[in-house]
């Protein structure tokens, strides 16, 4: 089988040039050639030589994904791609317009082993983790199709990225590269629904990310009953993982609090969840739920999500509630993949 030439960061790069007996400046040429111009095969890589050319065209490939179905929302441009990868496998990747530029939401697992009740990416399992080529495709592909400079990230598709550490972080090491598409630390997020292993690996590469936690619930009875990660590691656990974050990198950790109907947007779980955060370098996101086929959740309606925020802000925590995009075409979690199964 041929070699995943995307995969390779620079200097790994180099040091298969230099055993194929090439110069290894070459590795510089070829690596902008991936990674800034986003070419798909080697006959593009004009001031490389014939032969070098074909060398790697025996041994590498560069490796892609194809547009399967492009979904365009009505309302507000939400872009939603269903790629499909070099061994078949589907993945969802979404582009959204932002006054500050387009971002895109990418996956980084095919499937998700995490099995949050609520949510449509791990309902047929896990299937195998993405290759940082397969998750830096999602950009370039999106971005080339669409004519423009996508300038924020959120790796907030399908799977959960700190289960596909090494991976994830070769993939952010990458596209932050200044000989890559070179979007900064700072425009991206990476959430977790708490893998706190992860969370102190990530804290030790000092990325200036910004670190989002799937919340979902004030206590440990409501999150073990929505998200089995809580039975592996408790609320107070993830928590004091977070504080320590922050002392560590010195950024503001964003919570992502899905509103359920009936289950965790109450009053009562308003004023918990505000003790909990109480004097944290925080933001919450609440994001009424998006029901998905297979279960019944209904979102919060309006007047509960208002009182729930007041109750936030008035014990002294930001939050906002998330805009939704892409309504009409499922632009979220999972969901296009799931319908074409
Ligand atoms: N596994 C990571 C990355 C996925 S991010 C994580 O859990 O953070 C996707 C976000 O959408 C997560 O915050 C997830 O909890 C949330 N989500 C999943 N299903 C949802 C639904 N039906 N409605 C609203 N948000 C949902």
């Amino acid at each position: 089988m041929k070699k995943d030439i995307k995969s390779l960061s620079l200097d790994e790069l180099k040091s298969e040039l230099i055993e194929m007996g090439e110069k290894p400046f070459k590795a510089g040429q070829i690596y902008l050639w991936l990674h800034k111009h986003n070419v798909d095969s080697f006959d593009e890589m004009t001031n490389i030589s014939k032969d070098l050319r074909s060398n790697l065209e025996k041994n590498y490939d560069i490796y892609t994904c194809t547009i399967e179905k492009k979904l365009v929302s009505v309302y507000d441009d939400t872009v939603k791609y269903l790629f499909r990868l070099n061994d078949g496998e589907l993945i969802e990747s979404v582009v959204m317009k932002y006054k500050y530029g387009y971002t895109i939401c990418v996956s980084s697992q095919v499937g998700c082993r995490m099995g949050c009740n609520f949510c449509a990416s791990g309902i047929a399992g896990f299937i195998r983790n993405l290759t940082p080529s397969e998750i830096l495709s999602q950009i370039y592909v999106a971005q080339k199709d669409l004519s423009v400079r996508i300038s924020h990230i959120v790796m907030m598709g399908v799977g959960e990225p700190l289960d596909n550490f090494d991976n994830v972080i070769k993939f952010l090491r990458m596209i932050s590269d200044e000989n890559g598409l070179n979007i900064g630390m700072r425009n991206i997020s990476l959430s977790t629904c708490g893998v706190v292993s992860g969370i102190y690996k990530l804290m030790e590469e000092k990325l200036q990310l910004t670190l989002s936690i799937s919340l979902h619930a004030p206590n440990d009875e409501i999150r073990s009953r929505t998200m089995p990660v809580n039975n592996k590691w408790n609320i107070d656990e993830l928590l004091s993982a977070c504080r320590d974050y922050i002392k560590e990198t010195n950024r503001r950790i964003s919570f992502e609090y899905a509103m359920i109907s009936g289950v965790n947007d109450s009053d009562a779980c308003a004023k918990e969840l505000a003790s909990r955060l109480k004097g944290m370098l925080c933001h919450v996101n609440l994001i009424p739920v998006n029901s998905v086929k297979e279960r019944d959740y209904r979102k919060s309606n309006k007047e509960r999500i208002v009182s729930f925020i007041k109750i936030l802000e008035k014990n002294g925590i930001n939050a906002t509630v998330r805009r939704t995009l892409g309504s009409d075409i499922n632009a979220s979690c999972g969901q296009l993949r799931r319908g074409e199964k």
